[in-house]
């Protein structure tokens, strides 16, 4: 390793950070850390300070940090065989016993792994299927994707569109013109304060079957949505709402990708959130939890029902032409089988289920009174706190006071916790690793506390 003191300058001048104001960091103005390892839920840095990282990273390093029989998988494999791709048939045993273990796990109409890098690239992957398949079927003309306000599907060019964040499509021309966005199934922030539960989710359908109508379902090949959004807000849905959409999708015949980015392999307390809310997705878009971050790798579950056409497609038309050259790459699919295999050992998605619960409700208790605490909420081990400026309407504060980031930045500062101000709104966002103990589930609560008071008073 390269140890230099003009690595903070080189930081200024060289490196372009992703979701940055690139401006104020150049400038200075915004702070820089440089991260130099990590051990269960935290991390350190060069300074010397160590964090509790209630947020894995960006809720991807479940199993914690500094995980040897891992980085051991990884090792062995970069030494026996760091690459070979995947084309025409070639693979290692990693990647085939990866794709065996994922379908091990999914949900058994689930019937083939399809192996990227990043959870951008697995959706776009998704959505040339989805065209692919529509093609073979002989209806051009039903390519449009529906998603969701609020949600996150990725910064790609299609993938970007499918995000329902403006920040993401401000200044990008996006979205592209095949994606329509309906409504996000956020309770909390409905328009009509009088809707019960169910009301709102009749809501949500209406609006869906409205859109429907307006752009023809014959012209509407796939709707895409995470079981909870994520980046959004970390927003489980109200109770009903999946299988109210799934009957209207299928009513329409529209595929259904599940994007399970954050919410495969145990994040929710059960192996995938279609298992979570009784889902039947098409399309299952895996990454983060498939390595635990550990390497980058990412993947797309196909059904059977689309594998059909898939390979009828190539019966008609020859070899898909569809394939990057790290698919499957072979120090990645180490990473994911020593990465499930740990979780499994040490039951970690148990672990999730009960310490994430725990937060929750601790939480709820810490700052459930609070005037400025409109909402506490969460499923598995995703936690989210909900500022508004008046608790009876919900009224936002103002944008330009930043309550969201001014506490994320004081729980890091005076409590060396980490948590995620989430990008629209004021929510602190919680994801800790799935091996939280109660007791760090408790300092993170008391922390929270703490920065709440501190803001807010
Ligand atoms: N889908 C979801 C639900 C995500 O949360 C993310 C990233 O946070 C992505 C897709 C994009 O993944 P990546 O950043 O690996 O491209």
């Amino acid at each position: 390793m390269l140890h230099n003191d003009q690595l903070d300058q080189w930081d200024r001048d060289c490196f372009f950070h992703p979701s940055t104001h690139l401006a104020e960091f150049a400038r200075g103005n915004l702070p820089q850390r440089v991260v130099t390892g990590g051990s269960g839920c935290h991390i350190e840095d060069r300074d010397g300070n160590r964090l509790l990282d209630a947020f894995a990273g960006l809720y991807c390093v479940n199993v914690g940090y500094g995980r040897p029989e891992i980085a051991e998988a990884i090792a062995d494999q970069a030494r026996e065989l760091a690459y070979y791709h995947s084309y025409v048939g070639h693979g290692t045993e990693a990647s085939i016993t990866l794709a065996k273990m994922i379908l091990d796990r999914a949900p058994d109409h689930m019937s083939k792994v399809y192996f990227g890098l990043s959870g951008s690239d697995a959706n776009e992957t998704n959505i040339k299927l989805i065209w692919y398949y529509n093609n073979i079927l002989g209806r051009p003309q039903k390519k449009k994707i529906i998603s969701r306000w609020r949600g996150y599907h990725g910064s790609g060019l299609m993938t970007g569109s499918l995000t329902g964040l403006e920040l993401f499509h401000n200044k990008f021309d996006l979205p592209l013109a095949q994606v329509v966005h309906t409504e996000a199934p956020y309770y909390f922030r409905r328009s009509d304060r009088s809707q019960s539960e169910a009301d709102f989710v009749a809501h949500c359908v209406a609006e869906l079957e409205a859109l429907i109508a307006r752009e023809g379902a014959d012209t509407i090949a796939a709707f895409i949505g995470e079981p909870v959004l994520g980046t959004g807000g970390i927003v489980p849905p109200p109770a009903g709402y999946w299988p109210a959409i799934q009957a209207v999708l299928e009513r329409h015949d529209i595929l259904l990708i599940a994007d399970e980015v954050v919410t495969g392999f145990g994040r929710l307390g059960t192996m995938f959130g279609s298992d979570h809310y009784g889902l039947r997705p098409d399309l299952i878009t895996i990454a983060k939890g498939l390595t635990s971050a550990y390497a980058p790798l990412s993947g797309s579950i196909v059904s059977d029902k689309m594998w059909q056409v898939l390979e009828r497609g190539t019966d008609e038309n020859g070899p898909i032409g569809h394939g990057w050259t790290y698919s499957a790459h072979p120090i990645g699919a180490a990473a994911g089988v020593a990465n499930l295999t740990l979780i499994d050992q040490l039951g970690l998605v148990e672990n999730a289920a009960t310490v994430g619960s725990y937060l929750k409700d601790e939480m709820r208790k810490a700052l459930g009174d609070h005037p400025n605490v409109g909402d506490v909420r969460g499923e598995g081990m995703l936690c989210a706190v909900e500022f508004v400026a008046d608790r009876d309407d919900h009224r936002l504060f103002d944008a330009s006071d930043k309550i969201g980031p001014q506490i994320a930045a004081n729980l890091l500062e005076q409590d060396s916790v980490i948590a995620r101000a989430m990008p629209q709104g004021d929510i602190l966002g919680f994801a800790p690793p799935f091996c939280l103990t109660q007791d760090e589930a408790d300092r993170v609560v008391s922390a929270t506390h703490r920065a709440v008071s501190a803001v807010l008073g």
